[in-house]
């Protein structure tokens, strides 16, 4: 095993009627921002909610943060919040409303010129300041309310960047899970396969003896194939739902990525996918993943065969059989859920595979993955796998 640091300090508070807690936590000596994504929040009850436990406290609202947040709209946010002497951030919705919040807090006190360098890296100043945040969760599927990440898209240059701090790591996040009853078919399917890839990512990799974060990310896996199904067979099977919110925050909260080798190059090909053809984000990971098994097969040989014994019982034939088995059953969970694998199936043709080479040479991305081994070549090559 590597070595490595573990610190989580998000307090989870999870659980039917858990959102009446905002109450105490909270606080009062701050004006607070509430942001918001299209409207969802009013429709299922979590607005009146969130707005019940908030009395007495001083709050104003954003809202119309979209899905793959903008930094356009985010920008905008920035400017209110530096208006307003906003001490404190309340996220209320999905990944992606809680994603830009995050940007927003670090934005609000970046000393450089442009918030967008956060994310691009290119600047001389350090993320040292952020507002605090807090969570309350609508979606389960990313993670982010129980890490340091966060995902911006600028509409304006089609790109789709990444920053991790933990200074952006939530106070509190709230799960109830009976946000799941509103969600529609659509969204859980991408719920469920986004976690898949994110416990993939970690697990994916070459083994270094460490079978706790193996068993760990086993079981999450797992639970998310039992569970999904049920919860979109049954969208009011309460402990289905629980199970499927807890299930998407232990794949993404740090505890099965210490000390082992991950990969993450799913995300940064499936992001481009998002950038330049607006894709949602889990549907971009069930195109590229497959793609990146076949590939990787041979780096990756032993965890594939790992994964296709202990999660899909896939135990007979040559490796290269197996193999090939465990793509098939990967692509069929994936297409069980509704949801495609090829490019395709989203009217994305060849001239794609192009620009995303290009721009990976033009970032100087020259071999991502966790061995530092997959080339602009390769992403081409796994691409056009996924034709
Ligand atoms: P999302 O983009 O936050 O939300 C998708 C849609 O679901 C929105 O239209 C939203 O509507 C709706 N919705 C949310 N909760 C609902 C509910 N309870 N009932 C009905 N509709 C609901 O989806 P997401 O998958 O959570 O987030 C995706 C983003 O997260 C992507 O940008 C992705 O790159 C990023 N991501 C982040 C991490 C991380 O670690 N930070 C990891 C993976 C991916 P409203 O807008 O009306 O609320
Ligand atoms: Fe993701």
């Amino acid at each position: 095993m590597n070595n490595f640091e573990f610190h989580n300090p998000v307090r989870i508070v999870f659980g039917k009627g858990e959102i009446a807690k905002l109450k105490g936590l909270i606080p009062r000596d701050v004006k607070v921002m509430l942001t918001y994504g299209g409207g969802s929040i009013m429709k299922n009850g979590v607005y009146d909610q969130v707005k019940e436990a908030l009395q007495g406290v001083d709050v104003i609202e954003f809202g119309g943060i979209e899905p793959n947040p903008h930094y356009e709209t985010l920008m905008k946010a920035i400017d209110l919040v530096q208006k307003e002497k906003v001490g404190f951030l309340l996220s209320v919705g999905g990944g992606s409303v809680l994603d830009g919040t995050k940007f927003i807090a670090a934005g609000a006190l970046w000393p450089g010129e442009d918030p967008w360098e956060i994310l691009t890296g290119k600047t001389e100043f350090p993320l040292l300041k952020a507002l605090p945040l807090g969570a309350v969760l609508t979606l389960p599927a990313t993670g982010s309310e129980m890490n340091g990440n966060s995902v911006v898209t600028r509409v304006e240059t089609q790109e789709k960047l990444a920053f991790g701090s933990p200074l952006v790591m939530p106070k509190f996040s709230i799960l109830d899970p009976t946000v799941v009853f509103s969600l529609p078919d659509r969204q859980v399917a991408n719920g469920v396969v986004d976690a898949f890839v994110h416990v993939m990512e970690q697990y994916l990799t070459y083994p270094v003896d460490a079978p706790i974060q193996d068993r760990f990310a086993e079981s999450i896996l797992i639970t998310l194939i039992e569970e999904g199904p049920k919860v979109l067979a049954n969208r009011n099977d309460y402990n289905a739902a629980a199970n499927f919110m807890w299930a998407a925050t232990m794949a993404l909260n740090g505890l099965i990525g210490v000390g082992v080798p991950q990969d993450w190059s799913t995300h940064t090909i499936g992001h481009e996918i998002t950038a330049f053809h607006g894709v949602d984000h889990a549907r971009t990971l069930a195109v590229v993943l497959p793609g990146m098994m076949h590939i990787k097969r041979s780096n990756k040989k032993d965890k594939i065969l790992q994964y296709g014994a202990r999660v899909w019982n896939i135990t007979e034939g040559t490796e290269d059989e197996r193999i090939d088995q465990i793509i098939a059953a990967t692509v069929k969970f994936f297409e069980s859920v509704g949801i495609q694998t090829h490019l395709s199936d989203y009217d994305i043709d060849e001239s794609f595979i192009t620009k995303v080479k290009n721009r990976f040479l033009h970032r100087g991305m020259m071999g991502i993955g966790e061995q530092g081994d997959i080339s602009p070549d390769q992403v081409a090559e796994i691409l056009e796998h996924q034709l």
